[in-house]
Order: structure tokens, then sequence, then C-alpha cells
């Protein structure tokens, strides 16, 4: 009876079983100085592979001063590097698969997803309020873009303007999306902190200090808020968002199946992102690209009414 029971809610979560292990094992292998740790290794031999595939990062990384592959393109402008070869990867990559990184692989949707795990009543802000919201990552990635192309741009062509700009800008010119990225947040100054915490304090540098105790209060409004950072501030999010809604990779809601809100409604109420898939189109929706196909909405519907769509089939 109890291996029954068993079996019959692991295939209720067949979807939530497999992306946890994914989510985990990619963490690990993101990070892949927890295996240096656990098993008194050293890899440092695959860095050369980490700097041909900067998504996988680590603080380690001299190269990219950042932990993901949006802080090292950005990183590269700020040099007076254009990688368009990456931007192309990471733009084809969105089309074929949509927001599936941040749903199945991204470390800080990962931590985030830890963070909600934590057994508590969720909340969801008001409509309103969470619209308005969703556009704070788009102001974050306008400013980066306003500071950070003049100069990629006079790197080559204008050292005197270059070099006062980027010393005007100081940490924010060098290491342009630092401020704005809780993977750099996590993985390197909450190491710092820790670390050397003592030192911070007393140096007086408000500013990291300010972005320690932000961050951390949005990791610990996640575990009511799931998502939180994703939903509104991350700087990838505002890129791939845009980029989403003309992926390949859909989900659609078959009209025949699915009974309506005021008959069901759970796909919305499960949906960590807080998208309104009763009121996208069946056809296919991604929630203004906010949908990170977690699958958390098929995996629960109790009509089978969520498909996988690819192209137009
Ligand atoms: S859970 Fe399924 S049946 Fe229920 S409202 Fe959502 S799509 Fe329709
Ligand atoms: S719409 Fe479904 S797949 Fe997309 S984020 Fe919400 S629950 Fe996940």
């Amino acid at each position: 009876m109890v291996l029954l029971k068993l079996r019959i809610h692991l295939k209720d979560h067949k979807i939530t079983l497999v992306r946890r292990i994914v989510q985990i094992i990619t963490f690990i292998l993101i990070n892949y100085v927890i295996i240096e740790t656990i098993f008194a290794i050293n890899l440092k031999g695959f860095e050369d592979l980490i700097k041909v595939l900067p998504i996988l990062n680590t603080p380690r990384n001299p190269l990219s001063q950042g932990a993901g592959i949006l802080e090292y393109i950005f990183f590269s402008i700020a040099n007076g590097f254009f990688p368009l070869l990456l931007i192309a990867v990471f733009i084809l990559f969105i089309l074929f698969t949509n927001r599936s990184f941040c749903g199945w692989v991204c470390p800080i949707g990962t931590i985030q997803d830890a963070c909600a795990a934590i057994p508590t009543k969720k909340k969801t802000p008001k409509t309103k309020t969470h619209k308005s919201l969703l556009n704070v990552k788009y102001v974050i990635i306008i400013i980066l873009i306003i500071f950070i192309i003049p100069l990629g741009l006079t790197r080559n062509t204008n050292q005197l303007f270059y070099l006062e700009f980027k010393t005007q800008l100081g940490e924010f010119g060098r290491k342009p999306i630092g401020y704005f990225s809780m993977s750099e947040f996590i993985f390197t100054y909450f190491i710092e902190f820790i670390t050397d915490w003592s030192t911070i304090f007393n140096s007086g540098d408000w500013g990291a200090i300010f972005i320690f105790l932000f961050y951390l209060l949005i990791l610990i409004l996640s575990i009511w808020y799931p998502r939180i950072y994703c939903r509104y501030f991350c700087p990838y999010a505002a890129i791939s968002a845009v980029v989403a809604d003309y992926s390949f990779l859909k989900l659609s809601r078959n009209p025949v199946r699915c009974v309506g809100r005021s008959e069901c409604g759970i796909c919305e109420k499960v949906c960590p992102k807080q998208i309104r898939i009763l009121e996208e189109p069946f056809e296919f929706f991604t929630g203004n690209g906010e949908c990170n196909i977690c699958l958390t909405c098929k995996e629960k519907c109790p009509y089978n009414a969520i498909i996988i769509k690819f192209g137009n089939v």
C-alpha cells in the first residue's frame, strides 16, 4: 500500500522530480568548485573550456569578471569587444529552448526554488503592482546599455573619452553587471562577505554593503514570493523575455479539455511566475516572455490540457 502510494505520488510529481534532479546536477557542474571541495581535486585544467563556454562560469574565472553569460557579454562590451558570435548563440539558444534555462538550469533559479520549498503560505502581489514591478528589470537593462555601449564604441576610437568615462563609472565600468546580478552577489560578493565581512564593513564601502543587504532581502522574500528575483530584477530575464516571445518552443492550452477558471484554475494558482495563463491565447502562451517552462502548470493540470509545442506542430 505504501509502495503504491509512493508510486502514485512520484507519477504525479514526475516532471518536478526530473527538474529538481537536473537543477541539482547543473548547479554542481556550473559551480564546479563544489566538486573540487567535496572530492579534494583540482579541475583547473577545465578553465579553457569555461572561457569558451562562459555559461559555465565560476568566480574563479578571471576572464569574465562575472558569473554568467550576460555578465561576460557586458564585460566584453565595456572593454571594447562586441562578442557577436556569443550574442547570436545566446539568441538562438532562447529561440530554440525558450526560457527553459531559467526553469531548469539557472543556479539562481535553483536557489530561489530551494527558498520557496520552505513550507509557508505563498503570497502574490496585486496584479497592478506585479505588472509595474515586471518593468524594473527592463529599466535595469536599459541603464546598463546606455552606460556600457559608449564605453565599447569608444574603447578603440576615442581613448581619452573612454578612460575618463570608465574612471567616472568606477566599479560599475569595471564590472558593468556586477551590482545588478544576483549570481555575481551569491558567487562573488557573498563569498567575500562571509570570509572577510569585518574588512568590508570597516572599509565603509556602502555600495557593496547596500547590495549585500538588498540581495539578502530578495533571497528571504523568495520564501514567500517564488522567483521574485527572476520576475522583477534579473537582467538575463529582461533580455530573454523579449526573445522568448518568438521562441519555437511554447506551451499551449487545449480549449476542449480546459474547463476554465471558475471550475478549476489550478494552473494559475501553481505558476511561480504569476502568469494569467487563462487570459493568454489558446494557441500558445509565454506570459509576455515570463514563462520559464518549468512545466508545473502542465504537471498539475487535472485535465491534461497544457501541451508542449515546438514550431507549428
Ligand atoms: S489547470 Fe488545466 S483545466 Fe484547469 S484551468 Fe488550467 S489549463 Fe484549464
Ligand atoms: S506558465 Fe507554466 S511553465 Fe510557465 S512558468 Fe508558469 S507554471 Fe511554469
